[in-house]
């Protein structure tokens, strides 16, 4: 392990306790380790903190970095924007181009809305799904994320009242939505769909699902679930919403419905859509779509200038490059699973590497392979916090839940560099008491 320093972090940390709760804008940056990070610049697969300590990057803003960062085109359109303002208050031609674009990539997509980020394009697909069917109930499957609205939070990774039986404080709205408005579902568990769907799906509008359970641990559906999913809404009368945030444009260009050929009738994108510039959209099809002219959509940063053109180059990136990015991600990342799980075998750890798209999410002694959430809880969180740690001070920026986004920017020497880090931290965390 090298002697990194983090004092300009720490110290940002304490200046920042004192005016942000603590200290950061979304609340599991708190609990990165050694010491929540603070940045100045990053630049295609690497990102650099206030003490000059440069890392390979697998956080990628969480995700939107599917280019990397600072991706040519993306800063080029963008700058040319700038000088033709942000934000109109009206419509300019980009917006049609998008949408088009949207419909021609996604299979399930037909029309299209734009918002801002994800959680509240989850919440109009929800409103859209009532509104078109006169029905209230939505259903959601066992550690499935879809963003911070009140219904959502519930039974889902970072829920502000946490996922334990004890919701804390109570008040948080999301717990006393289970039953009345949510209904929580296990995944890859197609007796169970069709049980809860036999009791309630009269009242149902929405089946929302990540159509691979990234936040639940990465799962994909088991073969034909989706198929089954489907065709146990479309009898029951209830909309398939996938929520694709994650999986959109990542898993291919059309995301995880073209991946499986299962068709949602509502997507909700976000994250790559943008490339880092904030924007999300509903998209589906045109019939459900339309309820938005009855029921209406808003949002004064919907449509802003510099996300939608933004978004309009990366996609042109995306589309354009398919045939090369795609299969170079999905190698890249087989790479880095594959090392990852070599590595952990040889030192011993009970380490298993699931991929879907240019996407991995570690599990620490969960069964293998894992395959439901109730799998993956049965792993262990605290070596895979002890695993980023040291990572971390060998310059590789991995979140502790062990999700890494890997980009279009990762070159074969970043894959070499991590899994020399990786090496070097599997043998201080194999040596760690447990
Ligand atoms: N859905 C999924 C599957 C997500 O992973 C996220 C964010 N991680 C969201 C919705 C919410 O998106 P946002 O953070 O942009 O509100």
């Amino acid at each position: 392990m090298n002697a990194k320093t983090f004092a300009g972090s720490e110290k940002y940390m304490r200046r920042a306790h004192q005016v942000i709760p603590k200290g950061v804008n979304s609340s599991r940056r708190a609990v990165l380790r050694p010491t929540p990070l603070a940045f100045t610049s990053a630049l295609g697969s690497r990102i650099t903190d206030v003490d000059g300590n440069e890392y390979v990057d697998y956080v990628a803003g969480y995700g939107p970095m599917l280019l990397g960062h600072q991706p040519p085109r993306v800063i080029e359109a963008v700058r040319t924007q700038l000088a033709a303002g942000v934000l109109y208050g009206g419509q300019h031609q980009a917006e049609a181009e998008l949408a088009e674009r949207i419909v021609r990539m996604v299979p399930g997509a037909e029309m299209v809305l734009l918002n801002v980020t994800g959680s509240e394009a989850v919440q109009a697909a929800l409103r859209m799904a009532r509104a078109a069917t006169g029905r209230r109930k939505t259903v959601k499957f066992e550690g499935h994320y879809h963003g911070w609205i009140d219904p959502v939070t519930a039974n889902g990774p970072g829920s502000p009242a946490g996922t334990g039986p004890a919701p804390r404080p109570a008040i948080v709205a999301d717990h006393h939505l289970v039953g009345p408005e949510i209904l929580i579902c296990p995944w890859n568990d197609p007796e169970a769909l069709a049980d809860l769907l036999g009791r309630h799906g009269a009242d149902v509008a929405a089946v929302i699902m990540e159509p691979v359970a990234v936040n639940g641990g990465n799962l994909w559906a088991d073969e034909g679930y989706l198929a089954t999913a489907r065709r146990l809404c479309d009898q029951h009368g209830c909309l398939l919403v996938f929520d694709e945030v994650v999986t959109g444009f990542r898993l291919a260009p059309g995301g995880a419905q073209q991946r499986t050929g299962v068709t949602p009738d509502l997507t909700v994108l976000a994250k790559a859509l943008g490339a880092g510039f904030p924007i999300s959209a509903v998209a589906g099809r045109a019939e459900v779509m339309r309820i938005a002219e009855e029921i209406g959509h808003a949002g004064t940063y919907n449509g802003n200038a510099t996300s939608v053109v933004a978004a309009n180059a990366a996609l042109d990136v995306l589309e354009s490059d398919q045939d090369s990015l795609y299969p170079r991600l999905e190698r890249l990342t087989n790479e880095l699973a594959d090392g990852i799980e070599r590595l952990a075998a040889r030192h011993g750890a009970p380490l298993q590497a699931l991929r879907a798209g240019a996407l991995i999410r570690l599990h620490w002694g969960a069964p293998t392979p894992a395959r439901t959430y109730a799998d993956t809880l049965a792993g262990r969180t605290e070596p895979l916090r002890h695993l980023s740690e040291h990572l971390i001070r060998s310059g590789v920026h991995a979140r502790d839940t062990g999700l890494w986004y890997i980009s279009a920017a990762h070159t074969d020497d970043d894959v070499d560099r991590t899994l020399a880090a990786v090496d070097q931290a599997l043998a201080a965390v194999s040596r760690q008491p447990v």
